[in-house]
C-alpha cells in the first residue's frame, strides 16, 4: 500500500517538473500511513485476537452457506471462526464495537434497516473501523419473510438496502441474512442471482436466551470446541453478548482459535458441501415457532425436499 501511493505520485513528478511538491509529499504520506498501522499493532499488541486472514466472498456469484440452515459452509480451516453480529445497530453495539477494536478483530454486522435510521453514526463507526456490514431485511418483522407475500417480502428487502446502503454512506457487502433463518426458495433464488451471498450459520450463542453472560460464554465455548471451526451468530442488539464478548476474544486467542475476517471480493467463495446426512437445525425450530403453514415447499433441486425433512417426522406442508 505504502509502495503503491509512493509510485503513484513519483511517476507524474518525474515528468512534470510542477509536480514536485506531490513528490515531497509522498514520503511524508508514506510516514503517516506506516505510522497508523504500527499504531494499530501497539494499541493491541501481540497477544490481540487480530485477524489472522481475510477470504473474499465472490460479489458475482452468491450463493447460501451455513450448515445450521443450508447443506454447505465456508471451507474453514481447523480452529478458524468467523464472527457475526445481528440486528444490530443497537444500544449495546458501542460497547461490542469497543471490545472488537481493543483485540483489533474484524466482524461482520447484519443490520436491521430501520435500526440503520435510527442510529446511522453508529452504522458509520462500524464501517470505518474496518467491520464488514451485511442485510438482514428493513422490520425483522416477527411473521418472518417467509410468511409475507413474496412482494412484500422483497420490498422490505430493499429497503432494509437501502436503509443501511444510506446509513453507511456507501453500498454495504451483498451479504443477507433471513430474520429467524426464515427464509423461501423464491427469496434466496432472487437473492443470489443479484450476487448476494445468503448467510445461515454454524453455531450460534442463543444469546436470545435469558441468560447470564458467564453462562452465555461457557454455552458457545463448549460449541465451539465441539465444532472447532465455523460462522458464529451473535446479535450485537444483546446487553449478555456485549457484556461477556471481551472474555470471549481473549479465550479464543488463549485457545488457539484465530479470526477469518470475510468481504465482497473478486475470488471464488471457498465452499466446502455438508455430507449426505446433513439435516437442517433451523427447520424444525422454524416449524415449531410459526407453525406448519411455515414449511418450505418441497423442492427437487438446490436444497432437496430430503435434506428439508425435519427429524420429527412432522408431515410437510405447502
Ligand atoms: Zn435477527
Amino acid at each position: 500500500m505504502i509502495f503503491l501511493a509512493t509510485k503513484r505520485l513519483q511517476a507524474p513528478a518525474a515528468r512534470a517538473p510542477h509536480f514536485s511538491f506531490a513528490l515531497m509529499l509522498a514520503p511524508l504520506f508514506a510516514v503517516l500511513v506506516a505510522a497508523s498501522c504500527i499504531a494499530e499493532e501497539r494499541a493491541c499488541g501481540p497477544d490481540a485476537l487480530g485477524v489472522s486472514r481475510v477470504v473474499d466472498i465472490d460479489r458475482s456469484k452468491g450463493t447460501a452457506i451455513g450448515l445450521q440452515t443450508y447443506p454447505r459452509t465456508l471451507d474453514l480451516h481447523d480452529h478458524e471462526v468467523i464472527l457475526t453480529f445481528d440486528d444490530g445497530p443497537a444500544g449495546p453495539t458501542p460497547q461490542v464495537l469497543d471490545a472488537l477494536a481493543k483485540e483489533c478483530a474484524r466482524v461482520t454486522f447484519f443490520l436491521i434497516g430501520r435500526n440503520a435510521e435510527s442510529l446511522p453514526a453508529l452504522v458509520k463507526r462500524a464501517g470505518a473501523e474496518g467491520h464488514t456490514i451485511g442485510h438482514h431485511s428493513y422490520s425483522h418483522p416477527d411473521k418472518t419473510l417467509r410468511l409475507m407475500s413474496e412482494s412484500a417480502a422483497k420490498a422490505d428487502i430493499e429497503k432494509g438496502i437501502a436503509a443501511v446502503d444510506k446509513a453507511l454512506g456507501a453500498k454495504a457487502a451483498p451479504f443477507f441474512r433471513f430474520p429467524g433463518f426464515a427464509d423461501t426458495h423464491e427469496l434466496v433464488a432472487d437473492l443470489t442471482s443479484r450476487g448476494y451471498t445468503v448467510f445461515g450459520s454454524d453455531l450460534w450463542a442463543s444469546d436470545w436466551a435469558k441468560m447470564t453472560p458467564k453462562a452465555e460464554l461457557d454455552l458457545v465455548l463448549s460449541r465451539l470446541e465441539k465444532n472447532r471451526k465455523g460462522i458464529v451468530l451473535f446479535h450485537d442488539a444483546q446487553e449478555i453478548t456485549a457484556q461477556m464478548l471481551p472474555e470471549f476474544l481473549r479465550e479464543l486467542k488463549k485457545r488457539g482459535y484465530s479470526l477469518v475476517h470475510i468481504r465482497p471480493g473478486d475470488a471464488p467463495t471457498p465452499i466446502v458441501d455438508a455430507g449426505p446426512n446433513w439435516t437442517s437445525t433451523t427447520e424444525p425450530i422454524i416449524a415449531k415457532t410459526l407453525g406448519p403453514k411455515a414449511k418450505l415447499a418441497p423442492q427437487t433441486n438446490g436444497r432437496g425436499a430430503q435434506d428439508e425433512a425435519p427429524k420429527s417426522g412432522e408431515p410437510r406442508g405447502e
